[in-house]
């Protein structure tokens, strides 16, 4: 069932965080919508409760334009079909607003990120207006971007002194004149696999004093991969050159989930997953050239690790609960 992440955010706010992940090919798909069920192995197994959660499908620019959208769009209608139990909203990540109308008017997607953070106050304000104009005409809900993250996403790089944390008057002034429905803020997480290097970390106290002035309203988390050591560890032993690197540590997504965030994007871990088992899988199989073999490994792994992070994000086990109140029952 596809939602919008303004009803996910309802259920979420203030107790735990919905997890955003990021998906480009068949295999993510698969184990996405595995992991957010408790399952691993196949889509046969049977559904754990006490780890299905509602989550959300993010589309990149690049994602979209790496084959072709419509390969994405039909490979989630039919993950749609075969987890039938799924709850989950489909969001454009990073748009510029000309993406933006296009997925709005494709019918397909719930959600769009307008991300006009580069542009000066007053235009973000008046770019974030137009679209959320159009969303909520099609019932579609917004996010959009204050403040500036470090890293590189898309095409944009900020270096780490050129990123500044949202300043908690302007997100005010920001929400009410947008319309916004979710707001990206910019809290100390960077995008990509280079993340805190020495003193650098999550700013509790800027998400208290955001959540102070804005209670209610849906804070989103950008760049927030843990780079757990282990996978790095697993990618260089099997040739890999990553350099040191930490993210958010997993045990600050639900204090963060406390204080309003309710959305959690996780991009690169899944990446990091990915060159794992598939780095070890051409190591160990030197003389197998099937497409199959890593990829199988992969989607059970991917799987395990969408569950492990919903743990971490307090969204396990929620999926009932979430589809109670999305049909109007009783929680
Ligand atoms: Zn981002």
């Amino acid at each position: 069932m596809i939602v919008t992440t303004k009803e996910l955010f309802q259920h979420a706010y203030g107790r735990y965080a919905v997890g955003a992940y990021n998906i480009n090919n068949l295999e993510q798909t698969v184990g996405l919508f595995r992991g957010n069920l408790g399952q691993k192995n196949s889509n046969e197994e049977p559904i754990d409760p006490a780890n299905s959660a509602p989550f959300i499908i993010q589309l990149s620019r690049g994602a979209r334009g790496y084959t072709d959208k419509r390969f994405l769009e039909a490979m989630i209608r039919a993950a749609e079909d075969i987890f039938p139990k799924a709850v989950f909203a489909v969001h454009l990540d990073h748009g510029t607003e000309d993406v933006a109308y296009e997925c709005i008017g494709s019918g397909f997607y719930s959600s769009v990120m307008i991300d006009a953070s580069h542009e000066t106050f007053d235009e973000n304000i008046a770019t974030t207006r137009r679209v959320v104009e159009r969303a909520h005409e099609k019932g579609l809900s917004v996010e959009a971007e204050l403040g500036m993250l470090g890293g590189v996403e898309e095409d944009i790089s900020v270096d780490a002194d050129n990123a500044c944390l949202t300043d908690p008057d302007q997100a005010v002034e920001f929400v009410e004149r947008s319309g916004c429905d979710s707001l990206a803020v910019a809290i100390g997480t960077s995008h990509g696999a280079y993340k805190f290097t020495g003193k650098q970390g999550l700013h509790f106290d800027r998400i208290a004093e955001i959540q102070k002035r804005l209670p209610g309203f849906p804070l989103v988390m950008h760049g927030s991969s843990s780079v757990p050591k282990e996978w790095v560890e697993r990618i260089n032993k099997a040739g890999g050159k990553l350099g040191d690197a930490s993210g958010v540590p997993e045990n600050q997504y639900l204090p963060a989930a406390k204080l309003g965030v309710t959305k959690v994007n996780i991009d690169t871990d899944g990446r990091l997953v990915w060159c794992a088992v598939f780095r070890e899988t051409f190591r160990d199989k030197p003389t197998d050239f099937d497409p199959r073999t890593p990829g199988k490994p992969f989607m059970a792994a991917y799987a395990e690790y969408i569950t492990h992070k919903n743990q971490k994000l307090g969204s396990a086990g929620r999926l009932e609960s979430v589809r109670a109140s999305l049909l109007g029952q009783p929680v």
